[in-house]
């Protein structure tokens, strides 16, 4: 496995590839490897002859009250990791050269950056689909791999691809949880014991919503309702929102269609941790 840390480098590496009939798999991070990140990069490897995987913890994408000073880095474990599931380069640029001095351009996928964690992270998603754009542009990708568990994230991008004909595959593979339901992410290491206990309140509010959809409840403001009755009863979880949208557009939704997005993002103490589910009314 290889490390490059030089733009031209990894652009290089891709040029080359590409000349000799290869396919590049591409999975973005922002590193602290977990078993979410690992599924997608077997799955790349499954797929494709080459797969490069960046790290990068993307300044541009925090807010200035955020958590991107302390949030967490360990460039060994992750390489061990990588390794493991079978990565052939790690790309791990330095802020610097993705941001140097001057720098004046983004990329904001309109409306759907300014719905659900857009209200509550302003500037975020414009940084997200910049540094995706660039990274694109650097790894030239064939396929790149991205998780439901950003399903807001994976929306934006599939949009700006599409809008701005960038040449790559997208794919979306399923949230990766703890034995006991927590989705799995690199934030949750923020949390202590019995944090991590109370942050089993959103994927509950989430089966909570599956049930009273199964039960025949439609209505969406009854099932909102009820997750928010659930979570309140954790003394420490704040609502940032509870949200049942259409997945294409994430406009809300008054009645409960096929494959609505339910999506929440909760504070447990200082952490802020978000999950979702796709629900078909149908479902049985
Ligand atoms: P991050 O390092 O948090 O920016 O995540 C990098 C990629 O991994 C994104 O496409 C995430 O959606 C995906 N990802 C993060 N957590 C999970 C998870 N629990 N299951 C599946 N994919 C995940």
């Amino acid at each position: 496995m290889r490390l490059i840390r030089s733009i031209k480098k990894m652009y290089e590496f891709s040029k080359k590839a590409h000349l000799e009939g290869k396919t590049i798999g591409f999975v973005p991070t922002m590193g602290y490897l977990h078993q979410g990140h690992l599924s997608l990069i077997r799955k790349a490897r499954k797929e494709n002859d080459i797969v490069v995987v960046s790290i990068f913890v993307n300044p541009i994408q925090f807010g200035p009250k955020e958590d991107f000073k302390k949030y967490p880095r360990d460039l060994k474990r992750d390489m061990n990791l990588a390794k493991q599931v079978g990565t052939d380069v790690i790309f791990y640029p330095d802020a610097k050269d993705m941001y140097p001095e001057g720098f004046k351009t983004y990329v904001n996928v309109e409306e759907l950056s300014e719905k659900l964690c857009g209200k509550f992270r302003p500037g975020h998603f414009k940084g997200v689909a910049t540094v995706v754009t660039k990274l694109f542009n650097i790894v030239c990708p064939d396929i790149a791999y991205f998780g439901q568990k950003d399903a807001q994230q994976a929306i934006i991008i599939k949009r700006m691809v599409a809008d701005l004909n960038i040449p790559v595959k997208i794919k979306v593979l399923p949230i990766v949880r703890e034995k006991d339901g927590l989705a799995m992410s690199s934030r949750n290491t923020y949390l202590n014991e019995k944090e991590r206990k109370d942050a089993l309140v959103l994927y509950q509010a989430l089966n909570l919503a599956k049930e009273l959809i199964k039960s025949g409840i439609t209505d969406t403001k009854t099932i909102i309702r009820k997750m928010r009755q659930l979570i309140e009863k954790k003394k420490n979880a704040k609502i940032d929102y509870i949200e049942i949208v259409q997945m294409e557009n994430l406009k809300s939704l008054k009645v409960i269609s096929d494959n609505c997005l339910i999506a929440l993002a909760v504070w447990i103490g200082k952490t802020r941790l978000i999950d979702n589910i796709i629900v078909n009314k149908y479902e049985k």
